[in-house]
Formats: C-alpha cells, sequence, structure tokens
C-alpha cells in the first residue's frame, strides 16, 4: 500500500495550516498472494495498481473535501457510462481507536457532505474501519452486478502512528486528519469491468483501435496508408488490414473485433481523396472527406461533452440478457 508512503512524504518537511488541505496522488503498486483457485482474470489478481491518494486537512475541512471527492467519482464513472452509483456511509465499530468526540465530528462531517449534495446513501452503523468512518461507492455495471470502486476512508490512526505535525494559527503543532481516497480502487479490476460493462464493444474515445482502413485491392494499400496517417495526425487510433482477403471478410473481421469505425477505400475514393465510413453503430455513413471521417470518430473527453450519449456509447445490451456468472 502506498498510504505509509505518503505520511513520510507529508513529514519530510514542515507545514503550515495555510497549506492543508494537502493532495497528494500516485499509483501504488500492490501485491497480494492470492490462491490459484481464487484468481479471476482481470478482476482478482496478484499484483495491481490502486489509484489511492491522500488528503492530509482539518477536522473543519473534511466537509469539503468530501464534496470534491464525491464530484470528481460523478464526473469520471458518467464518462465510462456508469449512471447506477450507490453510496454507504459506515460508522464507528466497537472496536475503534480515536475519541467518542472527533468520530462524532468526523461521522457528522461525511454526512452532511452527502446531505448538502442531496444524495441518497444507505447508512452501515459500526461498519467503518477501525481507524475511521467511510463512504463506499458501488456500480452497477450492464449485467446488473454490483461493483465497490470507489472509497472515501477518513484516518485518524495513520497520522497518530507517524506522528505528523502541521502548524497551526496558534503555532502550536496539530494533529491533521488523513481522507484515503480511490476514484477506480483496482486499475486492473476497473478495465474487467469496463470490458464486461460494453462487452468489449467500447465507444470509439475509449477502443484501443478506434478505425481500420480496409483497402478493397492490394494496390491501394499505399491510399490507405495515406489515409491512416491523416487520421493519426488527428491522434485517431487507427490500423490498416493489408491482409490478402476479401472486402466482406476484412469487414466482417473489423465488427467482430468490434472496431467502432471501417474506413473502405478502393478506386472511387482514391480519386475522390474520401473514404466510404461505416459505423459499428449506425451502419453506412457513405463517401465522406477525410477530415469529415476524423471529426466523426474523433469523440473527444471534456467534461461540458459528459452529457452526450453519444461519448457514453451503449452499454452491453446483449450481455445483460445472458445470466451473470457466478
Ligand atoms: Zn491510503
Amino acid at each position: 500500500m502506498n498510504c505509509p508512503g505518503a505520511c513520510l512524504v507529508f513529514d519530510s518537511e514542515r507545514h503550515s495550516y495555510r497549506e492543508l488541505p494537502l493532495r497528494l496522488a500516485e499509483y501504488g503498486s500492490v501485491s497480494r498472494y492470492e490462491r490459484e483457485g481464487v484468481l479471476h482474470g482481470l478482476l482478482r489478481v496478484r499484483a495491481f495498481t490502486q489509484d489511492d491518494a491522500h488528503v492530509y486537512c482539518t477536522l473543519d475541512q473534511v466537509k469539503d473535501e468530501v464534496i470534491d471527492i464525491c464530484e470528481a467519482i460523478d464526473e469520471l464513472y458518467r464518462a465510462f457510462g456508469f449512471e447506477d452509483v450507490g453510496l454507504e456511509l459506515s460508522t464507528k465499530p466497537a472496536k475503534a481507536i480515536g475519541s467518542e468526540g472527533v468520530w462524532a465530528q468526523a461521522e457528522a462531517a461525511l454526512a452532511a457532505a452527502l446531505d448538502e449534495q442531496g444524495r441518497d446513501y444507505t447508512l452501515n452503523p459500526g461498519d467503518g474501519a477501525f481507524y475511521g468512518p467511510k463512504i463506499d461507492f458501488h456500480v452497477r455495471d450492464a449485467l446488473g452486478r454490483s461493483w465497490q470502486l470507489g472509497t472515501c476512508q477518513l484516518d485518524f490512526f495513520m497520522p497518530e502512528r507517524f506522528d505528523l505535525s502541521y502548524q497551526g494559527a496558534d503555532n502550536s503543532e496539530h494533529r491533521p486528519v488523513m481522507i484515503h481516497r480511490a476514484l477506480l480502487g483496482s486499475l486492473e479490476r476497473f478495465v474487467g469491468i469496463l470490458i464486461e460493462h460494453y462487452g468489449g464493444r467500447f465507444p470509439a474515445w475509449l477502443a484501443p483501435v478506434q478505425a481500420r482502413i480496409v483497402p478493397v485491392a492490394d494496390r491501394f494499400c499505399a491510399y490507405a496508408e495515406e489515409v491512416a496517417a491523416e487520421l493519426r495526425a488527428d491522434s485517431i487510433r487507427v490500423e490498416v488490414d493489408r491482409r490478402n482477403e476479401g472486402v466482406g471478410r476484412k469487414i466482417r473481421d473489423a465488427e467482430l473485433a468490434k472496431v467502432p469505425f471501417v474506413a473502405v477505400v478502393g478506386e472511387r475514393e482514391a480519386e475522390s481523396g474520401q473514404v466510404s465510413l461505416r459505423s459499428h453503430d449506425d451502419g453506412e455513413l457513405g463517401a465522406i472527406e477525410i477530415a469529415a471521417a476524423a471529426a466523426r470518430i474523433t469523440t473527444r473527453w471534456s467534461p461540458e461533452s459528459l452529457d452526450s450519449t453519444a461519448m457514453q456509447g451503449t452499454p452491453n445490451a446483449r450481455a445483460a440478457e445472458r445470466p451473470a456468472p457466478c
């Protein structure tokens, strides 16, 4: 876990209350010896990457930090097409460190953050960690399965163990509160969930290969490469199918590989400087200029475009009909 490392970084210099909240983020590698029988694709592995970040702040700053974290999580999950997000607030267990007063204040801050944003949540009394209360974020995928992804966890223990402090406005030393926050949890597991959610058919902005160029015959390979170069200049992830196969077969293979766009090029396209574009979702789009094809393929990520359904792609409708694996 990278949490102790974050404490050492915090402790490597003196801090004033003016620097708080201090936010430290890094991707941490975690290894865990799972028995062979419980290993499960990308969903349960022996080494994974965690996006656990750490915020050092005062108890008074917890509420605003938690609101920021919730908003970041909303934005992120929506971009990936997860709309059904459930929240759980877990409070002080029977065995816990820290005073009653600090726990009560911390739990009230978490609840106030959720209430202020008008969020529904489930209360899990006594289910918090021994070192602090927490909020967990669960998403439901296209198969109806619930996954715990994000977490926002208060920690009174680690700042104590590492003897962390900051200089307050009164010039004396104070102990900061530490918040562990993970947005996606394990990146490997998140990729596994995404693949299942979309049934491998990613929206164009997310697909590893966004477009495949299909020359109708060998002699159009040079033009196909020109088209590919032009699309790559627009940061589009593209490949050219140079195999000695018929056009029908190449298009079918691109469909099976779930490539969102196929651009067919032959005599007519090479002469007019166009491509015949097909979209996995919308079918034939006809012969269009390369720049127009690029505009069609590129659906860039931006917070403003989050509400656009085009960007979110189509969740795995066919997979939803399959019984969920146990
Ligand atoms: Zn942590």
